[in-house]
């Protein structure tokens, strides 16, 4: 019989879910809150996963044709004040820049002095900004489409903040283009959306639903968005990525205007799309058990961390040898595009601890190797996708010869378990005291957990959409773009409907 191992994180998720989040985070290392209240220090295991997450975007970015430039953090009120909508949608969590510099207060202190003849808002998104550089690059329809992205931080003042999910500061990438017509627009809004499901479910192994957002949950001043929305483990919705057809709402505010093929002027069609930190979040959330971060092994900072197993000077030399000659190997290997990323841990600790310590940061393959291992040329192998105490010994030439088909399988079984999920917590639900018990949590110790994702009809109006809200704090998540046309009622007010939309609880 296995033994029964206890859990390395607590409290368990069944036990308290957003604690056990903070928890898990805690245990790989990978951000801490820091002294600027809602701001994060993204640790090196944490910032590693956004630097992977980049890279690979970046590729998918180029390959659509997108080029990287940069813009300034901050934003004249001025400019901002343009897009009347834009303005109300931020105006709440604007961080705004009022003074030059800092003089002696006469008390011992500094106070802030050079008052600015116009405040500059700290960038919570940059469409306006880009925009007035926009407005210049583009005069004629020889210079569309016009396909930007930057990376950058950005800043949205927040009340309450969570690591990675909502905080203060974060990072994130832009895209911003500029287009001739309505339709190359509303195409690249659509392709940069699929670009973003491609990565969340062949990087992420997160499998997520698009759709477009209903007029209350759209971005400011854009003229519709869309969004790919997943399950995390306690059945809520967390929206990953969004893109913007902003029709000709910013080339007005912004003056971008072009000549046409006529020869006349015209206002071009813009869009925005973006992904922040916060997928890391999502990983967290989607893939996370009992014992810690688990990682899809495409995104993983390292593939396989070897433990040496010795007991004295001898062995360990002779354990060592192996070791380099089995690294030297597998780092001539390709998983993707990508060397196998591999480390070795040979600090002076106790193999059981940091066996654990790896188990906690997800890694995907553990290799425990001892002298007994090399007596038989094989390798001990624990997996972050299985138990932790379900290991297996194989000969480490035929290990060698599958580890791409391990990871292989490793980011497949992720990505199934978090479609499983979602699919067993999927409803489609057509009675109003239904869909409100759908809702409602069955554990009261534990409020947060409840039915999940219910597909269900909806008139339209933003009168039964708010009521929704108000009576179970439940959103119209998205009208799925794949969803059918399909007859039926209103779940809230029973009046005619011909699609069924995503509802859920979100973050
Ligand atoms: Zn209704």
């Amino acid at each position: 019989m296995m033994k029964k191992v206890k859990a390395a994180i607590s409290p368990t998720r069944e036990e308290n879910y957003p604690l056990w989040y903070q928890q898990v985070i805690k245990a790989a290392d990978m951000a801490e809150n820091s002294e600027v209240r809602g701001c994060m220090v993204i640790k090196p295991w944490g910032y590693t996963l956004w630097e992977n997450i980049q890279k690979n975007l970046d590729v998918m970015f180029k390959e659509t044709g997108h080029e990287n430039a940069y813009f300034p953090l901050f934003i004249p009120k001025s400019f901002f004040e343009k897009e009347a909508e834009h303005v109300e949608g931020f105006a709440k969590e604007c961080a705004v820049v009022t003074h030059s510099r800092l003089e002696d207060d006469g008390k011992g202190g500094l106070k802030p002095a050079g008052k600015l003849t116009e405040e500059l808002i700290v960038r919570p998104t940059s469409e306006t900004i880009i925009g007035a550089s926009f407005s210049k690059w583009v005069k004629s329809y020889r210079d569309l489409p016009l396909l930007i992205n930057q990376w950058a931080n950005v800043v949205r003042w927040e009340m309450r903040t969570r690591l990675f999910l909502r905080t203060t500061e974060f990072l994130w990438q832009e895209g911003h283009t500029v287009h001739e017509t309505k339709e190359d627009a509303l195409e690249e809004t659509f392709k940069m959306l699929n670009v973003y499901v491609v990565f969340a479910e062949k990087f992420l192994a997160i499998p997520v639903i698009k759709g477009e957002k209903t007029e209350s949950e759209r971005f400011p001043g854009a003229v519709s968005t869309f969004s790919i929305e997943a399950m995390m483990q306690d059945k809520k919705a967390l929206q990953s990525g969004t893109s913007h057809f902003l029709g000709l709402n910013f080339a007005r505010a912004s003056n971008i205007k072009f000549q046409n093929k006529e020869g006349c002027e015209e206002y071009a069609w813009t869009t925005s799309w973006g992904v922040s930190t916060r997928l890391i979040g999502a990983l967290i959330m989607a893939h996370s058990d009992d014992n810690g971060l688990v990682l899809p092994p495409r995104i993983a900072p390292l593939h396989v961390v070897i433990i040496p197993i010795y007991r004295d000077k001898n062995e360990h030399k002779e354990v060592m040898g192996f070791i380099d000659q089995l690294t030297k190997k597998m780092k001539s290997l390709r998983f993707d595009d990508n060397k196998i990323r591999v480390k070795v841990d040979d600090r002076d600790m106790r193999g059981g601890e940091k066996l654990w310590e790896w188990i906690k940061k997800g890694v995907p393959i553990r290799l425990e190797i001892g002298p007994r291992d090399i007596e038989s040329n094989s390798v001990f192998m624990g997996r972050r996708d299985k138990q932790p105490n379900e290991k297996q010994s194989m000969n480490s030439d035929k290990f060698l010869k599958n580890i791409t088909s391990i990871l292989e399988e490793i980011q497949n079984n992720i990505f199934q378990r978090a479609l499983q999920l979602r699919d067993e917590n999927t409803m489609n639900i057509d009675k109003k005291d239904e869909f409100y018990n759908f809702f409602t949590p069955k554990n009261k110790k534990n409020p947060e957990i409840h039915g999940g994702f219910a597909n269900s009809h909806w008139c339209g109006s933003s009168d039964c959409e708010e009521k929704i809200k108000n009576d179970l704090k439940v959103t119209i998540r998205c009208i799925p773009l794949e969803a059918e046309k399909e007859k039926g009622k209103c779940i809230y007010c029973g009046k005619e409907s011909d699609k069924r939309v995503l509802f859920a609880k979100a973050y």
